[in-house]
């Protein structure tokens, strides 16, 4: 029997390729074993899932190929849908078997969270994964050609429950889109609504008020109808409740309203708050200095006690810092604790408009949507360099 140590991954996002990858810049010939567990053969770019989405880029711009990311000479790769997470065993259940480890580290990400607004579960799609998009994109479609048949006029209604970062890129993306769609299947784009309701006083709570100010008239111009300071009650297969009971007939309801750690970690026994563990300064749960947890399932505050918003950025800088105590765990050395450095925060507001903060710049319009595409190409770029950056890069 082998006495390599095993390194198990389980999640292959942002926080789990960026372990693999400085994994296998970190440990020697032999030091380990990795294995990367994730359930589709493929890295989706998660913050580009509202384009695919709203049908305003093709879905494999947002997917990649895992086996192209990693050396699996040195990581190897599982095709498998974990189950359960059993600590006290060292053992990961997947649908066709199981796995033990020495270390792991969860990347599993985050799953809508619902607050248990009734029919939400049921009746409302989200913006998660390859396949949660597909269904958007065809559903959206569906509805006009049947709209064409039916003559139901919330067929012409898309809600979006949740005005955060997901809900105004996605609008976004709809205010792009379905003015083409109505043409393609003549209907008046002034019959169709798009109404983003949002249950805090204000859209995109807790960013820069003039720069909402500013995306909130962009897209009003575009035709967005915002609800803002009205939460959605009940979620039903031809509309929402919001306020105090007034319908809002629509087909189409789209969730955007926050998301929770994957539930197989509450499953698994750890103490979470939203799903989310929190963890130490090293990224280890509390209590399993085996066990790593990683981007949207965990959770960390910042020097001022507030809990850092669950983003790609943060996950991968946990995905490098996680490898490298991984390997300091390996060969017995001091851990170092995690320091995020914000790079900013850009948000999309479809073609050629976005809003962003850098350090203490505001940044609006043309300028804020050039520098979107920057970030996106400097995601590629950091996991797989100049030929993926051509490969999937959006330069226009
Ligand atoms: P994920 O990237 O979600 O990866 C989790 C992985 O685990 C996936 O590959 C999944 O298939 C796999 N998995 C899940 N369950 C299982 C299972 N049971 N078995 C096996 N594998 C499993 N953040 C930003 O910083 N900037 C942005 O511009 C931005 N834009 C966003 C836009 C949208 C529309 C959305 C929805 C989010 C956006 N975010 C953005 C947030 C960001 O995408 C997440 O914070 C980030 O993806 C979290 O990374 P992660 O590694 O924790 O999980
Ligand atoms: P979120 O939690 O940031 O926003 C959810 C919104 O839904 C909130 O504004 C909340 O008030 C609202 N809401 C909750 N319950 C509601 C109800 N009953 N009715 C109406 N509105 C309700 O979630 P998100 O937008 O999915 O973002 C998730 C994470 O991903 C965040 O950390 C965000 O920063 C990040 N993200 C970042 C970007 C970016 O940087 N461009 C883009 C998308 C997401």
């Amino acid at each position: 029997m082998s006495s390599i140590p095993k390194i198990v991954i389980v999640g292959a996002g942002y926080g789990g390729i960026l372990t693999a990858q400085q994994l296998q810049k970190e440990l020697k010939h032999n030091e380990a074993d990795v294995t990367l567990i994730n359930r589709h053969d493929y890295h989706y770019i998660t913050t580009h899932l509202h384009m695919p989405a709203a049908g305003t880029d093709t879905i494999e711009h947002s997917r990649i190929p895992i086996a192209q990311l990693i050396d699996e000479f040195k990581v190897d790769l599982v095709k498998g849908t974990v189950k359960e997470i059993i600590p006290k065993e060292k053992k990961i259940v997947l649908e066709d078997g199981s796995l033990s480890y020495d270390y792991l580290v969860i990347g599993l990400g985050g799953e809508p969270e619902t607050f248990g607004i009734p029919g939400m579960d049921k009746f409302a799609l989200t913006i998660r994964s390859i396949n949660s998009v597909r269904l958007i994109r065809e559903h959206i479609e569906y509805q006009l050609a049947l709209y064409k048949n039916d003559g139901k006029p919330g067929r012409l209604n898309f809600v979006v429950g949740g005005a955060g970062f997901s809900g105004i890129e996605f609008v976004a993306e709809l205010a792009d889109r379905l003015p083409q769609l109505a043409r393609a299947y003549d209907i008046d784009f002034n019959r169709i609504q798009i109404i983003n309701v949002e249950a805090a006083p204000t859209a995109l709570p807790g960013f820069d008020p003039e720069l909402v100010e500013y995306a909130m008239d962009v897209l009003k111009r575009k035709g967005v109808t915002f609800r803002i300071g009205i939460p959605i009650k009940e979620c039903l297969q031809d509309g929402v409740i919001v306020g105090e009971g007034e319908k809002i007939e629509a087909c189409t309801v789209v969730w955007t309203g926050g998301i929770r750690g994957n539930g197989l970690i509450e499953k698994a026994g750890f103490e979470v708050m939203r799903g989310r563990v929190k963890i130490d300064d090293f990224l280890r749960a509390p209590g399993h200095d085996d066990i790593f947890i990683i981007g949207d399932s965990s959770l960390m505050f910042n020097p001022e006690g507030r809990p850092y918003p669950p983003t790609a950025q943060i996950a991968m800088q946990q995905g490098v810092l996680c490898a490298k105590n991984l390997a300091a765990t390996l060969r017995k050395k001091e851990l170092h604790k995690f320091v995020f450095s914000n790079k900013g925060t850009v948000a999309s507001l479809g073609k050629g408009e976005a809003v962003a903060v850098v350090g203490k710049r505001k940044i609006k319009g043309w300028v804020a949507a050039q520098l979107k595409k920057i970030v996106d190409l400097r995601y590629l770029f950091i996991i797989g360099g100049i030929p993926l950056v051509l490969k999937k890069g959006r330069f226009f």
